[in-house]
């Protein structure tokens, strides 16, 4: 028979890895499943976080290592799985988590799988993928030192990236389709401080460009209609987020693809908890889902004294 935890997270981003610290000091049995050969989820892309309390300035993928050190000081369990779906999600059963390579069984679940890069869905962004085209300015940044880049979306990613990119491209331009950036103001004012970036405001890509190698992007004012074409060497989009919660179809609530929870991470299923970006919540950083973590932990155990 194989072993039954009191509990199984899925995911080892920030909310996985803070509710395996709070496991930890409450003493679950408790088993992380991660996908991805690193822990830390989306935190290990971002060049600098600036908001998260106490470490200023830190780099995200330093930050995403001690997360996972912490957890690994308290003696959380880690096993490297593709979770596949889940079977029974009723009160008190024990919850299967069906993995490509095994199955993990537990009395209850944190689901925090996170988000991942949205598609713009314009032609040539698919061929030129990798050619050119890229969903992460730190990991793909240096192959453009010199070049002219463009970064498509108005939020905090794409306004990082920009900022990022500045620092090693000729000219970084900013393609957003509204007049109004999403961004934080400490990173607008950032942003536009710099010479080697400009933004192209109401402005949305046809389509990318490029035979083998990205050339350019075909680009439309929405306010007056003009077409215009941007000679660029790489294009990184960053239109947000989807959440990772294809494996929980049917399992628990969702609202557009986000897992319907409160702040006490409790879904429609019982016993079955949703931590981080990839429950319904207005805020999603770092820090909110570090506490979506904590918070989640709290339930678990009062769900486990309870069934
Ligand atoms: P986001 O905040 O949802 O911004 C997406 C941006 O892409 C928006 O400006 C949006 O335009 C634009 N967009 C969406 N679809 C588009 C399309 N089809 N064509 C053109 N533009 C499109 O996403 P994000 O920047 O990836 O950030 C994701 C989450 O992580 C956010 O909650 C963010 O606050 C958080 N985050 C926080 C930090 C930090 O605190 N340091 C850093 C990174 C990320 P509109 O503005 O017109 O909607």
């Amino acid at each position: 028979m194989s072993h039954i935890y009191d509990l199984i997270i899925i995911g080892s981003g920030p909310a996985g890895l803070a509710a395996a610290v709070y496991a930890q000091r409450a003493k679950l049995d408790t088993l992380v499943v991660e996908k991805a050969m690193v822990s830390g989820g989306q935190v290990l892309t971002t060049y600098e976080v600036d908001n998260y309390p106490g470490l200023p300035g830190i780099g995200g993928y330093d930050l995403g290592l001690k997360f996972r050190e912490h957890a690994d000081r308290l003696g959380a369990r880690f096993v490297e799985d593709e979770v596949l779906k889940i079977e029974d999600g009723s009160r008190g059963a024990v919850k299967s988590v069906v993995c490509q390579g095994n199955t993990y069984e537990a009395r209850a679940l944190i689901l925090a799988t996170g988000a991942v890069h949205r598609k713009l869905g314009v032609p040539g962004e698919e061929e030129l993928a990798g050619a050119g085209v890229s969903y992460c300015a730190t990991c793909d940044g240096a192959f453009f030192r010199n070049k002219v880049t463009a970064v498509i979306g108005g939020g905090d990613v794409a306004v990082e990236d920009a900022i990022f990119l500045a620092r090693m491209c000729s000219k970084v331009y900013l393609i957003h389709r509204r007049n109004e950036l999403r961004a934080a103001k400490s990173l607008q004012e950032n942003l536009l401080s710099l010479d080697n970036v400009e933004v192209i405001w109401d402005t949305v890509a046809d389509s990318i460009n490029g035979d083998g190698m990205v050339k350019s992007l075909s680009l439309t004012n929405v306010k007056d209609g003009q077409k215009r074409e941007l000679e660029v060497q790489g294009v990184f989009i960053a239109v947000g987020i989807s959440p990772e919660s294809r494996a929980f179809e049917g399992l628990v609530d969702m609202d557009h693809g986000y897992i319907r929870a409160g702040e006490d991470a409790a879904t429609s299923a019982p016993g079955i908890f949703a931590a981080g970006d990839v429950r319904t919540k207005p805020l999603r950083q770092i820090i909110t889902a570090a506490a979506d973590g904590a918070n989640a932990i709290t339930s678990v155990e009062r769900y486990l004294v309870e069934n």
